[in-house]
């Protein structure tokens, strides 16, 4: 490593802290993996009242964090991640004190432009505060999109560079023109080549277009957002600044996702204890009172019910799937929509097909244990962390070849005896239903399926290398 470097990093949710998908995963991980590479790396987050569960002790570190546009003084408290990574959590009663990070009851919170102006800002004074001045600021998501614009007015932070991570393009955080006072920001940067996005503030626009460098959580996904099919728009400026936006997979954080040591399933496994698996799928079948030939494989979904993750293909499965000797478990929140599909349906078939619909962390450790096959059916998919969890817990993925699915999962070949798992090549039934009837009948042969599953447990996921990859672009960064 070139230089040890002072890192900060920004995120809406953090493992374990709060949680609604895989960014929080790589808040929580990535920053550990940084450490152990030697830098000086800190987390900061807001402040919710649902991350009880975390079991972590948070202090209050009595610095008030007054913005000015908000009556409310915030606070600030501090915990510790893995690796004695300090997190700072900024609390503010007024924005954070809710029972959900974003929204409820499918609907956004309709103050999200307060509370995440509120929270860019909160960021830097809170830097300033404690006088930690970071080389950069890794920013995450439209959350923390103003982060760069406040920066530069801000003569403290002259020498501190921004690195700005797409998780996913389809939450841009867009509000109306008035909103513009809510974030303190000058009308004059309300232009095509500021932050205006067809007549609305775009958080993640400012991000895309005030950063230094940009990237995005896989190497496919950094191509696909330069096209009109995925980049929602923002393919232009994606184009524009492809010289300064990089794909990084993911990576595994194995000291949670591991099933040798995992002690949320009912029995450890390996790839040298297969059989063990067993009992995590009696389990399974116990818990949903299924009623299961011995070799009916389960497959399995964990995910948030949205369009993106090609629910609707899954519909269209339907049929085949009710003739099928196969079982269906989802785990799942999200458009009402899907909610009513799949709670109909394990009704009509509760003897195959079972819903849980709920944010069920431990349910998802056991389900991914229980399951024989994994279906990642997404319409687009940035990196996907649910489908490397699948591959250590021997779990075969079944998946849409795009994005990170693309990047991290590589076709079964029976000659070979290559692959980790099965993709389509593009999101419609047919092609859906070809991959999984070839899946089906490669699970009739045992060791053939072994030999598969072991692919995949063998695979080396874990966020060293990745780290490695942030750690180069940071001093890229720097350079820029
Ligand atoms: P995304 O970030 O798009 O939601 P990822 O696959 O990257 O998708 O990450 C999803 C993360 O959230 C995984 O850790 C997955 O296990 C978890 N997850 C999603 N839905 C649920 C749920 N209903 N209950 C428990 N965990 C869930």
């Amino acid at each position: 490593m070139s230089r040890k470097l002072k890192i900060l990093l920004v995120s809406a949710e953090v493992h374990p802290f709060a949680k609604t998908g895989g960014l929080a995963d790589v808040s929580g991980a990535l920053p550990p993996a940084l450490k152990r590479l030697g830098h000086d790396i800190r987390v900061i987050m807001p402040k919710y009242s649902c991350p009880a569960k975390a079991g972590k002790e948070m202090r209050n570190i009595k610095v008030d964090l007054d913005i000015p546009g908000f009556s409310q003084k915030g606070a600030l408290f501090q915990s510790e991640l893995d690796d004695n990574v300090p997190i700072y959590l900024i609390e503010q009663a007024e924005h954070y004190n809710r029972k959900h990070i974003y929204g409820e009851s499918g609907a956004d919170y309709p103050d999200n432009v307060e509370r995440f102006s509120y929270f860019c800002q909160a960021v830097l004074k809170a830097a300033k505060t404690i006088n930690f001045k970071p080389d950069i600021i890794h920013c995450n998501d439209w959350h923390t999109g103003l982060i760069p614009l406040y920066l530069k007015t801000d003569s403290w932070f002259a020498q501190t560079k921004t690195l700005f991570s797409i998780h996913n393009l389809g939450y841009q955080g867009n509000f109306p023109r008035s909103s513009l006072v809510t974030t303190g920001l000058d009308e004059s940067l309300f232009h095509e080549e500021g932050i205006e996005f067809y007549g609305q503030v775009s958080f993640m626009k400012a991000g895309l277009m005030f950063s230094d460098t940009l990237a995005t959580v896989s190497p496919a996904y950094s191509q696909e957002i330069q096209t009109p099919e995925l980049g929602f728009g923002m393919e232009g400026i994606l184009q524009k600044r492809s010289d300064h936006l990089y794909g990084i997979l993911n990576g595994v954080d194995y000291s949670i996702w591991n099933p040798e040591t995992d002690p949320l399933i009912p029995a450890n496994f390996g790839s040298k204890s297969l059989s063990q698996k067993m009992r995590c799928r009696d389990d399974l079948i116990r818990m949903f009172s299924l009623r299961l030939n011995k070799k009916t494989p389960i497959l399995c979904m964990i995910t948030r019910l949205s369009e993106q993750k090609g629910i609707d293909l899954i519909m269209e499965a339907q049929d085949a799937l009710n003739k099928w000797d196969v079982s269906l478990l989802i785990l799942g929140t999200g458009e009402a929509q899907y909610e009513t599909f799949f709670r109909k349906w394990s009704k009509e078939r509760s003897d195959r097909i079972a819903t849980a619909l709920k944010f069920d962390e431990s349910l998802g450790h056991r389900i991914l244990a229980g399951s024989d096959m994994l279906l990642m059916p997404s319409r687009y998919e940035p990196c996907g962390l649910t489908q490397m969890y699948a591959l250590k817990y021997g779990t075969v993925p079944i998946v849409h070849n795009i994005g990170g699915l693309k990047n991290s999962i590589q076709e079964f070949s029976n000659k070979t005896g290559k692959g980790n798992g099965f993709k389509f090549k593009s999101p419609n039934k047919n092609y859906f239903i070809n991959s999984l009837q070839k899946a089906l009948s490669c699970f009739n042969q045992t060791k053939t399926w072994e030999k598969l599953m072991r692919n995949g447990m063998a695979k080396d996921n874990s966020w060293e290398y990745s780290a490695k990859q942030y750690s180069r672009l940071y001093q890229k960064t720097l350079r820029s």
